[in-house]
């Protein structure tokens, strides 16, 4: 663990935390490391963890590699290339315990909204119990793939099967011997699929659109590897460096024009074809645009369970829902018992489930009627004291826990400046208004093969990129590290 020498502060900082994933986790460890503030973090379920406890459908798992989806201020034994849901809920307890956060957070606690008063120079945040708490700032750290995306297919409602989302698994539900449908092929479907695949008497795949698909390349770490991660000094650093370099040569295809997008392609075409058995379904899940435009999907088993005789994929999407089943685009109809919803989130809708309040009263929500926008992702002009983890154009940059990192280091350090005195920060809204434009332009530039017309989950009602950052995530340390202070800016009041 790391811990930082500092100045006794001349003023107590209180902070409000909501949320406790790795966004609450990382903010309150670097508050602990970096600042003598107290705090308190609130978390809506009865567990933290937040992706990692709501999503337990069988075959979860990350897909990068452990090392990389670890912070970087506690070394950790894992098991396995690409851990799996129960070790990262595991880790995810085990850092709040290694840090001692346990007694600071508030379980089962839904946060309802979070108003700046103007004269006091404090945020009031409320409780859905009704209770009300002061704070001098607040730290959002809601998720951005936390609010499950429900369809509204004509139907729905009078399905006599059983339905439900991937993120509210049903573990009560047996699903031997019965006709499933998994509606999806993203992501996560690529790992629902092979994970319930063995246990059903048949699974039909819907498949709107096809992504692009890599091989994961997941295995356990031997026992020699283990121990070397573990006591050999240096060990697990140097990995991860070698991993977040390697990521910088991958973001470089994400450009539609280049001979890394061309290889990228061919890659994966040639992986369908030495995989993918029958001719149609060979066809059906080769993409016609650029890699990257949809989040590409990792996964070393999905073609191999696409296989399987007792397997359909129907490349159409879901048109309705009958009482027995499910009537697809072509008006084909197709029964079943048991509905499986792999139909993503909203990401879009930042901060979704909280009324934010800044100056003179003015919600969030309008400030971002246009476009969500945030100065690094992270902080908005008019809602001082007010720190957003994972916000608009912070997702990607391979590993969302060191984007996560970065972000708890700009709230931290903003609190560190006002622990000097009275007074609160606040962003200059011209230099987000350059900031922003800044990223459309990276986007516009390095990232096109996201703007190449595939249905992608980036894009707000205006067509404006506005979940992903666009770069690896060396780009964001410097940019955070350089930019913090030059945006956010210390606005002093008298005692
Ligand atoms: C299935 C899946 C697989 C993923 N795989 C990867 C991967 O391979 N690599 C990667 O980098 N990222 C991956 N991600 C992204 C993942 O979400 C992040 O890596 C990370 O876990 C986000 O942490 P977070 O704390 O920001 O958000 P979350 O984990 O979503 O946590 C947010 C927390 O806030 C709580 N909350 C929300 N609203 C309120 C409220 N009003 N009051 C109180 N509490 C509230 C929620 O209950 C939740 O616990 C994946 C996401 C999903 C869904």
């Amino acid at each position: 663990m790391t811990h930082i020498r500092r100045r006794a502060p001349r003023r107590s900082v209180r902070v409000g935390i909501i949320g406790a994933g790795f966004g609450g986790i990382a903010a309150a460890v670097k508050l602990q490391q970096r600042t003598s503030a107290t705090f308190v973090v609130f978390e809506q379920s009865p567990e933290v963890g937040g992706t990692w406890y709501d999503n337990r459908y069988p075959g979860c798992e990350v897909d990068i590699p452990s090392h990389a989806y670890s912070f970087s201020f506690l070394k950790y034994d894992w098991s396995h290339t690409h851990a799996r849901q129960p070790e990262l809920l595991r880790y995810a307890h085990e850092i709040v315990d290694a840090f001692g956060l346990r007694p600071h957070i508030r379980l089962n606690t839904k946060v309802t909204d979070v108003v700046w008063d103007d004269a006091a120079h404090h945020y009031v945040l409320r409780t859905d119990a009704g209770e009300t708490h002061t704070f001098d700032v607040v730290i959002s750290a809601l998720g951005l793939l936390n609010v499950p995306n429900h369809p509204d297919w004509p139907g729905l409602d009078d399905f006599q099967g059983v339905s439900f989302h991937t993120s509210r698994w049903r573990e009560d539900v047996d699903m031997g011997g019965k006709r499933v449908a998994v509606v999806g092929t993203g992501s996560t479907a690529a790992q629902v699929v092979p994970g319930i695949a063995a246990s059903v008497k048949s699974l039909l795949v819907f498949q709107r659109e096809p992504g692009w698909v890599e091989p994961k390349r997941e295995r356990p770490f031997s026992a020699r590897e283990r121990w070397i991660y573990r006591h050999v000094p240096g060990a697990q650093r140097l990995h991860r460096a070698r991993l977040f370099y390697q990521s910088i040569a991958r973001f470089k295809a994400y450009d539609a024009t280049s001979r890394s997008q061309e290889r990228k392609r061919r890659a994966c075409v040639d992986y369908i074809e030495r995989t993918v058995g029958d001719p149609a379904t060979r066809e059906a899940v080769t993409p016609d645009y650029p890699w990257g435009c949809k989040r590409p999907v990792l996964a070393s088993t999905f073609y191999e369970a696409l296989n399987l005789a007792h397997v359909d994929l129907v490349p159409h999407p879901v048109a309705s829902v009958t009482a027995n089943g499910l009537v697809d685009s072509r008006g084909e109809h197709h029964e079943i018992d048991v509905l499986v919803m792999s139909t993503g989130f909203q990401p879009t809708k930042f901060l979704a489930n909280l009324d934010v309040r800044g100056i003179g009263g003015r919600s969030i929500h309008d400030a971002w009627a246009e476009r969500a926008s945030a100065f690094l992702g992270v902080t908005v002009a008019g809602f001082p004291n007010f720190f957003i983890l994972y916000g608009p154009n912070t997702n990607g940059g391979f590993s969302i826990i060191a984007q996560l990192e970065r972000q708890a280091e700009v709230a931290a350090k903003a609190v560190r400046r006002l622990e000097s005195g009275p007074g609160y920060v606040d962003t200059d809204e011209r230099i987000q208004q350059r900031y922003v434009r800044w990223i459309d332009s990276q986007i516009a530039r390095k990232a096109s093969a996201m703007e190449s017309g595939c249905r992608n989950y980036y894009h707000s009602p205006g067509g404006k990129n506005i979940t992903q950052w666009p770069g690896a995530h060396l780009k964001y340390l410097v940019v955070t590290r350089l930019l913090h202070r030059i945006g956010i800016r210390r606005i002093a009041v008298p005692r």
